[in-house]
């Protein structure tokens, strides 16, 4: 159940919807919001007695019952499509946001010149790991806090917005401090201790899907950071596991309308990770933008055969412009679709 105060209800009120709840038998779990509070009730009771009650109790607007696991991050919750802003910029509003950047950060003329470049073709945020979540212990670990702060001088010189990864809990207020969006890999959506403690992290959180995780497990992941306190989350797909070997992993491209009927949150696609081969990156990206997508996160390298990791999906430079500039009128059509598409949820 979702229960809605009034604006500006009083504490007492607060409080006493919350003691009605516990009577019934139910656990609380509160969000402050701005100028009211919703609470997250969960539990096993009497539903529809809880419901008639605490509609009736002074300071509630409105009582409902989600039947969904996973509740804030549901449909039900929340009819309208949430954007969550970054850095002056809007993931799931009326553009579609372009990532681009290295998969990690390798030194400071790589991430200078990737930024420039992707920053001139379109791109709104610049990716790059400083973390790096590595199969083999022996492979390239991250620049780790060096590369944070190159990540910062991208930045300044740019202005794009940054998403890095975030690996562990231990690291969240250091990657906090210079990210404008905390990425969970595939590896770590499931890490509960870290995304609870993303909760608090005042930074948005883009979740990525895992390779072996189900649609309904990543919006229970999401869940986690949203009843810990934060409500902005992108989420993205990243391909799947399956037989097939001729691509890195399977692109679910249908999770994307499937994630749009069961959630509000933003989702974008990685048509990187989900190949694993630059040929096929354009490709896959046209799919994402036509299925409505709220944007990409596109790995892009300025010499990809040098590349530390995933150079061999890694676009260069020039063709990540190509693309862009292949995409410009997907692109238009996608503005005017969703332009429609907010004008009727707003009528
Ligand atoms: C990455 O974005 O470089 C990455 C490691 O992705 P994923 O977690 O999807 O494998
Ligand atoms: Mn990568």
């Amino acid at each position: 159940m979702i229960i809605s105060m009034r604006p500006h209800a009083t504490k007492e009120e607060i409080d006493h919807v919350r003691e009605r709840i516990a009577e019934f038998g139910y656990k609380v779990h509160s969000i402050e919001g701005a100028e009211r509070v919703v609470i997250g009730v969960v539990g096993v009771g009497d539903v529809t007695a809880c419901l008639e009650s605490l509609e009736a109790t002074p300071g509630v607007e409105s009582a409902m019952r989600i039947s969904a696991p996973y509740k804030f991050v549901s449909r039900e919750f929340k009819k309208e499509h949430s954007a969550i802003k970054l850095n002056g910029i809007e993931v799931g509003g009326d553009q579609f946001i372009v990532m681009a950047g290295p998969c990690s950060v390798e030194n400071e003329k790589q991430i200078m010149d990737t930024a420039e470049g992707v920053a001139a073709a379109g791109a709104k945020v610049l990716r790059g790991g400083a973390f790096k979540p590595r199969t083999s212990p022996y492979d390239f670990q991250g620049m780790e806090g060096a590369g944070l702060k190159l990540l910062r001088k991208a930045k300044e010189a740019t202005g794009l917005a940054i998403v890095t990864e975030i690996m562990s809990d231990r690291d969240v207020d250091l990657v906090a401090e210079y990210a404008d969006c905390m990425q969970v890999g595939a590896r770590n959506m499931q890490n509960f201790a870290l995304l609870k403690s993303l909760g608090g992290c005042g930074r948005p959180v883009m979740l990525k899907r895992g390779m072996s995780s189900t649609i309904k497990e990543l919006l229970m992941s999401a869940e986690y950071i949203v009843a810990h306190g934060n409500p902005n989350v992108i989420l993205c797909e990243r391909g799947i596991r399956t037989f097939e070997t001729a691509t890195r992993n399977t692109c679910d491209i249908a999770a994307i309308p499937v994630l749009a009927e069961l959630t509000h949150l933003p989702v974008i696609l990685d048509p990187s990770h989900a190949t694993g081969k630059r040929s096929l990156v354009p490709a896959v990206s046209r799919a994402g933008v036509a299925i409505g997508a709220d944007g990409r996160i596109v790995e892009v390298h300025p010499y990809p055969e040098k590349a530390v990791s995933d150079g061999a999906q890694s676009l260069t430079l020039a063709g990540f412009r190509e693309m862009m500039a292949e995409l410009k009128p997907y692109m238009r059509l996608w503005e005017s679709t969703r332009a429609a598409a907010v004008a009727q949820t707003v009528a």
